[in-house]
């Protein structure tokens, strides 16, 4: 990483937008004077905070006897031991008690418009206890691991809560990935069944996934049955004695509507889940019952300001963490009443989400700024064909927000009345550790705000010293909080490695950040991503901002080639808006309004325009591959098995030949 120390800030962003007065008064956290007094007392009595939120959300079977403990150093993370507790429990039968019981759960719209399935707490709780029988009846146990590879489908979380129920640890493997990538993720977990699906709608294609799960299978050999769910009706292969209908086996009417909750210790595994890849490997990321479950609970409820009678939607796929945290287990655990959606943004057109929040009147919107791009992208018009009046909340996740976006996303979508909750957080977080309170803090377009409470962050230097206001370094966390990891399955060494080795006694984020003088923090992308141009080092999400403000940039990617005299110079990827075509002309103009906009050193030397770019599955941008394609290593890729479109690296060597 060179000597030099310091990661410079290049880019501010000088707006900032107040809480509206409108829904303040019945805000869970009302004031920043509110927040601010919280999250002292949860840093000077964590065990009282802690216990007060676990008493207060969440249904225990048995209280804990300690609330945390932590060693950063060995390390060894426990929250709530001794505490009894089940997940699925606590997201379906504690709420037939009450007013709930008859209240939609999960309000589920397929891909095609007139798909609706609405499942109600009951409904719910009667499929997952039945499924959940079937589990047990193929000798499914307590510990097992059960592997899912299903899209966006109401089995999908019906699953998930029946392996909870009995106390199976579920590892969802998202939908979109290649046989290869289902093989490795069943191999490391060793998961005795695998649920799929024959098939199903992807922006109006159909996707036949029983043969990517056949292709895995092959060479999976601790897997005894797979169980398919029909979705399309289309042909697929069949292995008698290994495959199962799910339809068949849910309906056997010797399957019983009753099957108890597992009681689980705070510190059982509740799920294995596989981060996005963005870097290299994918880590098998474990978290567990109680803290987790208390987390992703809190989190929602205070991030979103969920009310009973709100309806949220969260646009992830469960496939990834914020689908399992803000799909599944945050919502069912409030109570709340979620939309799901089979389809993807731009299909059959990209008003697509603007039109189902219409017709569901959402109030809560969660999405990631690659959408947001993408919609923005596709014209001001969209959202405005369609009645928005009923968002109150909107959010984003999974990358820093370029401030332009987020200003779309609040005037086009918000009609500049709803605040936007800008949540940064990992799989390994469990749920959102840095975020605006939607009506305590004001909101700084591209800022995740403040820590909430529990949260010690702190940002250092290379050399561990802690980096000034406004200088960019590591970001790390102080102390544990009930929702994080507790391992990487079957690797201790590299749990302890990738995440408390690089500062001893921190957590290690991998991600740099600086806080503004109005202590704001800002994220600055991933450390890894860091670009050292003549000793000053920038953080790759501010180049990429300052190329997306100009009016004829869709979207950017920026990374740091070899440079003789400079270290590194800037080589940018632009995607270009509708209506504009690449030009030498338009080349520098670019170059002369990141100039102009940041400084000099900030100039990019290459600016190759591109039709895509490289993203993950979960719509991240890849920068590892395009470094490769900037330096000609076209044959040396690394691991492109998370990769979401395989067909953009072509593009992408393409139009880096054609600049030679
Ligand atoms: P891998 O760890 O395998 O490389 P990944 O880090 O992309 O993949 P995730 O856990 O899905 O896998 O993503 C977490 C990362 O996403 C964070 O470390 C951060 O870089 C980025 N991120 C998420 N939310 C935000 C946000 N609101 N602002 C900025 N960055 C964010
Ligand atoms: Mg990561």
């Amino acid at each position: 990483m060179g000597g030099h120390s310091k990661i410079e800030s290049v880019l501010k962003e000088e707006r900032i937008f107040y809480p509206p007065q409108k829904g303040r008064d019945e805000a869970y956290i009302s004031s920043k004077y509110e927040y601010q007094e919280i999250y002292k007392y949860s840093l000077e009595d964590p065990d009282g905070f802690w216990s007060e939120r676990a008493k207060e959300l969440i249904t225990w079977f048995r209280y804990w006897d300690r609330t945390c403990y932590w060693d950063f150093h060995k390390p060894e993370i426990r929250w709530f031991e001794g505490g009894k507790l089940n997940a699925c429990y606590n997201c379906l039968d504690r709420h037939l008690e009450g007013p709930n019981r008859n209240k939609a759960a999960i309000i589920w719209q397929g891909e095609p418009d007139d798909e609706v399935r609405v499942y109600t707490y009951q409904m719910l709780h009667r499929e997952v206890s039945r499924f959940a029988n079937v589990l047990k009846k193929l000798g499914v146990k307590k510990g097992d691991r059960v592997s899912l590879y299903l899209p966006m489908i109401p089995e999908l979380p019906i699953v998930m809560l029946a392996c909870a129920r009995i106390g199976a640890i579920h590892s969802v493997v998202f939908g979109g990935f290649s046989a290869e990538a289902l093989k490795t993720r069943i191999q490391d977990c060793e998961a005795k069944i695998l649920i799929t699906v024959d098939g199903y709608w992807r922006a109006g294609r159909k996707v036949e996934a029983k043969k990517n799960a056949d292709e895995a299978l092959k060479d999976c050999p601790t897997v005894e049955k797979c169980i398919v769910v029909r979705r399309l009706g289309n042909e697929v292969n069949w292995v008698e004695g290994r495959d199962l209908w799910y339809h068949e086996l849910i309906n056997d009417p010797e399957i019983s509507d009753e099957c108890p909750c597992e009681e689980m210790d705070a510190e059982d595994i509740l799920f294995i889940l596989y981060t996005s890849g963005s870097t290299g490997k994918p880590k098998g990321v474990f978290h567990t019952t109680g803290g987790y479950l208390v987390y992703v609970a809190h989190t929602l409820q205070w991030v979103f300001d969920l009310k009973p009678e709100d309806i949220f939607w969260c646009t992830a796929d469960i496939g990834w963490i914020t689908g399992h945290s803000y799909i599944v287990y945050g919502p069912l655990a409030l109570g709340a009443t979620e939309i799901m959606y089979e389809g993807v943004p731009t299909y059959p057109h990209p008003g697509r989400f603007w039109e189902l929040v219409q017709k569901f009147k959402v109030t809560l919107f969660y999405t990631a700024p690659t959408v947001i791009r993408a919609l923005m992208r596709a014209g001001d018009e969209w959202p405005h064909k369609y009645d928005l009046s009923s968002l109150r909340i909107l959010g984003t996740v999974g990358e820093p927000i370029n401030p332009e976006a987020w200003l779309w996303y609040h005037k086009h979508v918000g009609r500049s009345r709803c605040p936007i909750v800008d949540t940064w957080w990992q799989t390994e977080t469990g749920g959102f550790l840095i975020s605006p309170l939607p009506y305590a803090i004001p909101q700084k377009p591209g800022s995740a705000t403040f820590p909430l409470p529990g949260v010690e962050p702190v940002i250092l230097r290379d050399d561990g010293t802690e980096a000034d206001v406004n200088e960019g370094g590591h970001l790390c966390m102080k102390r544990a909080w009930p929702g994080m990891l507790r391992g990487v399955w079957g690797n201790p060494e590299r749990f302890k490695e990738v995440y408390f080795s690089r500062f001893p006694g921190l957590y290690y984020t991998g991600d740099g950040a600086r806080r503004d003088e109005d202590g704001y923090i800002w994220i600055i992308g991933r450390l890894d991503d860091v670009i050292n141009v003549s000793g000053h080092r920038l953080g790759t999400m501010e180049l990429e901002s300052a190329l997306v403000a100009h009016p004829a940039v869709a979207e950017a990617a920026v990374i740091g080639v070899p440079h003789e005299v400079k270290g590194e110079t800037i080589y940018a990827f632009v995607i270009l808006r509708e209506g504009y075509q690449p030009s030498e002309e338009l080349a520098n103009d670019l170059r002369q309004h990141v100039r102009k906009l940041i400084g000099p050193i900030a100039t990019p030397e290459f600016i190759q325009f591109v039709p895509g770019l490289p993203k993950t599955r979960s719509g991240k941008i890849m920068r590892r591959i395009l470094r490769k394609i900037a330096t000609g290593q076209y044959e040396d890729l690394g691991d492109t098995s998370t990769l979401a479109d395989p067909s953009v690296v072509e593009e992408l060597i393409r139009t880096r030949k054609e600049m030679e």
